[in-house]
């Protein structure tokens, strides 16, 4: 499915397409849920921590670092939730545990998180183009870019811009005109976003003038108002197609 939302704007030939990553080349949620159960067999059986014990303490450990790191790439950062979990326990400076619980979230995570089908034939089509290509990602460099390699492109992209390099995730439009300048480009028009957030895809790239996409699937709200995508699609085959015809027009 792909649906043009916005019928006054006339989409050309794109000038560079830009990407988010998480829910955008991949679903979040399984890969999300798959990474803290393994997480949680491992405290079960290295602390006896009960399953409604660890995901209380996990959940109230994630607020917590989320409160006050307040929109930053450490806001989101795992080791932080884990070491701040077992501080909740009662434990003082457990490091060991604290790296190893971060590195069997993020190896189970990896494992589950297939990229959606046909990104690759949608990426190939752009690099085929020679339209320069994007990442604009929130989280810290180190996982967002392990992320991309773990993907296979890591040659695939022009440039890549996270949220730990600005100070600040989207759509603070730091993470936009860091970008632009990466690619050497002066504005957003007719530069495509591809994101799955209304507030950090589709708004923190519209106001700075960009045509945007949202990829829609499982849970996905599409965006309204101010956050309403140009186009919506849920599938890269059905985008591919449409950026088909306009690059041959
Ligand atoms: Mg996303």
């Amino acid at each position: 499915m792909l649906t043009k939302l916005n019928n006054d704007l006339n989409i050309d030939y794109p000038r560079a397409v830009l990407f988010d990553t998480d829910n955008t080349l991949y679903e979040y949620a399984p890969a999300n849920n798959a990474a803290i159960e393994a997480v949680y067999l491992k405290a079960n059986n290295l602390l006896g921590l009960k399953r409604n014990t660890f995901f209380n303490l996990y959940n109230k450990a994630r607020l917590q670092i989320k409160k006050d790191l307040n929109k930053t790439a450490s806001s989101h950062s795992r080791l932080l939730y884990f070491q701040r979990m077992i501080e909740l326990l009662g434990y003082n400076a457990k490091l060991l545990l604290a790296l190893d619980f971060e590195q069997t979230f993020w190896r189970t995570f990896l494992s589950n998180a297939p990229l959606f089908p046909n990104v690759y034939k949608f990426l190939n089509l752009l690099k085929e183009s020679d339209i320069p290509i994007g990442v604009i990602t929130d989280l810290t460099a180190q996982i967002q870019l392990r992320k991309l390699t773990y993907f296979g492109l890591e040659d695939t992209f022009d440039a890549i811009v996270t949220s730990e390099e600005v100070g600040a995730d989207k759509p603070d439009p730091k993470n936009f005109t860091l970008m632009l300048s990466k690619l050497k480009l002066s504005s957003m028009t007719n530069i495509w976003m591809i994101g799955d957030n209304p507030t950090s895809d589709i708004l923190g790239s519209k106001k700075l003038g960009a045509t945007t996409f949202q990829k829609i699937h499982r849970g996905i709200k599409i965006g309204e108002g101010e956050k309403s995508p140009d186009v919506i699609f849920s599938s890269y085959k059905d985008l591919e197609t449409f950026t088909r015809v306009i690059i041959s027009n």
